[in-house]
C-alpha cells in the first residue's frame, strides 16, 4: 500500500467521508519530503480546484490534524504541517532547525508540571529543537540551507 493508501484509509477507519480534495490533499502530505506551509497547501488545491476558497483547505486540514493523519508545527516562520510521524502514542518532537527532520519523543513534561487550581488543561505543545548528527556533520549550514527545496 502506497503512503498515499495509507493516509486514505487511517481517515476513512475512523469515519471520515473521503472526498476528492482530502485524498488529493492525502497525496500532497504523502508525497512531501517535509513540512508544508498553509500557503503551499493552498497553492497546490487552488491549482487542482481552481476556485476553492482558503477556508474550505483549513478547515479540511483541522479535520486531518484532528484525526492525526497529519501534524501541525509551529516553527519559527509560521505554522506548518506535515504528514504524522506515525508514533501511535502521546508524543512530542524533536526538530533539526536545518533540515527540519524530525524526530518523536515519548518523554512528556505535563505529569511534572504544575497547573493552577481551576485551570482546565486541554492541550499542550512541546517541541525540542536543534541540529541533528547529519547537519552537525556537514558543518556548512548555510549551504545546506540554500540547497533546501523551498
Ligand atoms: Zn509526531
Ligand atoms: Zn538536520
Ligand atoms: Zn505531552
Amino acid at each position: 500500500m502506497g503512503e498515499t493508501e495509507r493516509i486514505v484509509q487511517r481517515m476513512s477507519d475512523q469515519g471520515l467521508r473521503i472526498t476528492e480534495q482530502r485524498r488529493t490533499l492525502a497525496q500532497l502530505f504523502a508525497e512531501a519530503p517535509g513540512y508544508l506551509t498553509p500557503k503551499e497547501i493552498y497553492d497546490h488545491m487552488q491549482r487542482v480546484y481552481p476556485g476553492l476558497s482558503f477556508d474550505t483547505v483549513y478547515r479540511n486540514l483541522r479535520v486531518m490534524q484532528e484525526l492525526d493523519v497529519i501534524e501541525q508545527f509551529m516553527l519559527e516562520e509560521g505554522v506548518k504541517f506535515k504528514r504524522s510521524c506515525g508514533e501511535p502514542h502521546h508524543h512530542h518532537h524533536m526538530i533539526c532547525l536545518q533540515c527540519e527532520k524530525t524526530v518523536p519523543i515519548r518523554s512528556c513534561p505535563m505529569p511534572d508540571t504544575a497547573v493552577p487550581s481551576g485551570f482546565e488543561v486541554v492541550r499542550h505543545k512541546f517541541e525540542v529543537y536543534g541540529y541533528c548528527a547529519d547537519c552537525r556533520e556537514s558543518g556548512d549550514r548555510a549551504q545546506a540551507s540554500a540547497g533546501r527545496t523551498p
